[in-house]
């Protein structure tokens, strides 16, 4: 497969064109962002990290029947991906209280919820990505009923998937953002994108509680790059 021209750069990663149609090269960067864009700055090794991290967890969602952009790992920081048109949506779910809920409802971080849960934010930069409900979506044109009930089966499917998976190996899935697209090339199925990693989720050590996620970065609590690394090892991907 033949990398062609830039189709785009988003904050953490770039898109390439290939000779393959509709597929796609990702090239991920050690940049790190945060709070939209306001905070900004590098995570040594990250690109390699979160390449191969969500390029593992891919594989074994669609061995669990969750449909991926995935098709083939390039290098450590590049992957081809099939080409889809993202809907506009970054789906949450959440386990376990923290960030933006816990303030919205007063609950403390860490608390653990009775089912978990799932809410939709409206990607769009300039608003701030805003929390948004499904009839939203639905009469913003975003998504119709049908793909909005097929990203909330997957999008538990796949908490259910990573929350046995991280278990062991002693991490405690807290929150975590995914991101859907319609594959035009096989009549707009919904399928899962973007990526999963410590960029996109809240990840705990099981024992000491400590983050294993892109909150060292937000909140400054140093060792950021060893968070990443330690996550890499967990899933053997340091061998
Ligand atoms: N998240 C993300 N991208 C975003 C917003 C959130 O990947 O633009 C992830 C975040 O890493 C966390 C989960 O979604 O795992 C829930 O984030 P939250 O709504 O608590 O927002 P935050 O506190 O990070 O602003």
């Amino acid at each position: 497969m033949k990398k062609l021209e830039q189709l785009y750069e988003g904050k953490a990663k770039k898109v390439f064109a290939t000779d393959v149609e509709n597929v796609c090269i990702v090239d991920y960067k050690d940049d790190a962002t945060a709070f939209n864009g306001l905070k900004k700055g590098s995570i040594a090794g990250k690109g390699v990290v979160n390449n191969r991290m969500s390029n593992f967890l891919f594989k074994l969602l669609e061995a669990k029947g969750v449909p991926t952009h995935f098709v083939e790992e390039i290098s450590d920081r590049e992957t081809a991906v099939k080409k889809v048109e993202i809907v506009p949506l970054e789906v949450i779910i959440r386990n376990i209280a923290a960030g933006s809920f816990s303030k919205r409802y007063g609950v403390e971080e860490g608390t653990d919820l009775a089912v978990p849960t799932i809410e939709f934010s409206y990607k769009n930069d300039d608003l701030g990505d805003p929390l948004i409900n499904d009839y939203h979506a639905l009469a913003l044109k975003l998504a119709t009923w049908e793909e909005i009930d097929t990203i909330k089966k997957y999008a538990f499917k796949v908490n259910e998937v990573l929350k046995e998976y991280f278990d062991k190996i002693g991490v405690i899935l807290v929150d975590f953002k995914l991101e859907f697209g319609r594959d035009r090339s096989n009549g707009g199925k919904i399928i899962l994108a973007d990526e999963i990693s410590p960029d996109t989720c809240r990840l705990w050590d099981a024992v000491t509680k400590e983050k294993l996620d892109k909150d060292r970065f937000r909140r400054d609590l140093g060792n950021v790059e060893d968070a990443y690394n330690e996550m890499f090892a967990r899933l053997g991907l340091d061998k």
